[in-house]
């Protein structure tokens, strides 16, 4: 039988225990139904998600409700929105209380005097043109200055089809202010025409993305198995999709089989009560979902699956680490 000790060197077993070891239970709250920005393709508007919960505005609640998300076992709280730098005293009742991601479009800097060690994901469509086509303006004239050199931050890059063979400018713009960067690919939630994925073009960004990693390992926080499996959809000779994806809401999950999920998984709404079906948009095609953490979490909970061969384990252990690194577990 094949087990992790049979497949792995010292070296690799020592990653592998290093991951084992953090139990990772985290949950997604929308702190606010507000933005200051209107992306075309926003998930959360465009499903009209903001619409679905008034916000909670008593702080006391906040504070009362993130407790009881601690005491059912949440141990990373990843808070979306909205913009959740709109509200920063939502941001420090998450953040005192346990290990805290914020996701923003990096307009309002988060205060390092008030939260020195937050962990902020600042998120960025591609170049100037880009960016003023889907976002209305170029956030990283803004971002870039607000967070250079900041080492507790690092850029969310939503790669597009029109991105093709421009992505390295980008990502030696973020090496330039001292940043890190992750990359996910975009989903076009409202149809904005040009931006959706042709087979060849998911073809040709794997290539791209791999030869970035290649080429600034120190600046690009990745994996080549990732790339495979958000460009095909595939794992293993297995799908993508609603059967699949593990970032289902655990008490609205009522799928059998149930498929290998996060264990306690919840993306609440911001009027605290309401659940959202899962990590993204409510109104999303499955079978063209490219959201990024919910295949990096598909990975993450098939360990067994990929207890195969050295080099499947050891695809799955650097997913693990890169996952771990964007949210703070282990150091870059
Ligand atoms: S900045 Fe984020 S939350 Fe705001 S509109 Fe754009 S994608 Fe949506
Ligand atoms: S839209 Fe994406 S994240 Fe949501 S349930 Fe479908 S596959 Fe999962």
């Amino acid at each position: 039988m094949k087990t992790v000790s049979s497949l792995l060197d010292e070296e690799w077993h020592e990653r592998y225990r290093n991951i084992s070891r953090l139990n990772i239970r985290s949950s997604i709250y929308d702190v606010t139904d507000r933005c200051n920005l209107r992306c075309k393709g926003c998930f959360f508007f465009s499903s009209n998600e903001h619409k679905v919960a008034h916000e909670e505005t008593d702080i006391k609640k906040w504070g009362t409700f993130i407790d009881k998300e601690m005491g059912r076992g949440v141990n990373l709280a990843i808070l979306i929105g909205g913009e959740p730098t709109l509200c920063m005293d939502r941001l420090e009742a998450f953040y005192k209380r346990l290990p805290t991601f914020c996701a923003t479009n990096g307009i309002i800097k988060v205060p390092r005097d008030r939260f020195p060690d937050l962990m902020v994901g600042i998120s960025l469509w591609g170049d100037e043109e880009d960016e003023k086509t889907l976002r209305g303006r170029d956030t990283f004239s803004l971002s870039s200055k607000n967070y250079e050199g900041d080492p507790y931050a690092y850029y969310l890059y939503t790669i597009t089809p029109k991105q093709i063979g421009k992505t390295e400018r980008i990502i030696k713009k973020i090496q330039d202010v001292g940043l890190k960067v992750h990359m996910q690919l975009l989903s076009n939630d409202e149809g904005v025409d040009g931006f959706f994925w042709e087979p060849e073009e998911l073809d040709a960004i794997r290539v791209e993305m791999d030869d970035l990693l290649d080429k600034f390992p120190d600046t690009v926080i990745s994996s080549k198995h990732y790339h495979e499996i958000i460009t095909t959809g595939k794992m293993l000779g297995r799908s993508f999709g609603w059967a699949e994806c593990p970032s289902v809401t655990e008490p609205l999950d009522k799928r059998k089989p149930r498929p290998k999920r996060l264990i306690n998984f919840i993306r609440w709404a911001s009027d605290l009560q309401t659940m959202h079906r899962c990590c993204t948009s409510e109104t999303r095609d499955c079978t063209t979902c490219k959201d990024g953490a919910a295949h990096m979490s598909w990975v993450m909970v098939n360990k067994r699956a990929h207890i195969r061969t050295t080099r499947d384990l050891q695809n799955w252990i650097e997913v693990y680490e890169m996952f771990a690194k964007l949210y703070k577990f282990i150091p870059w």
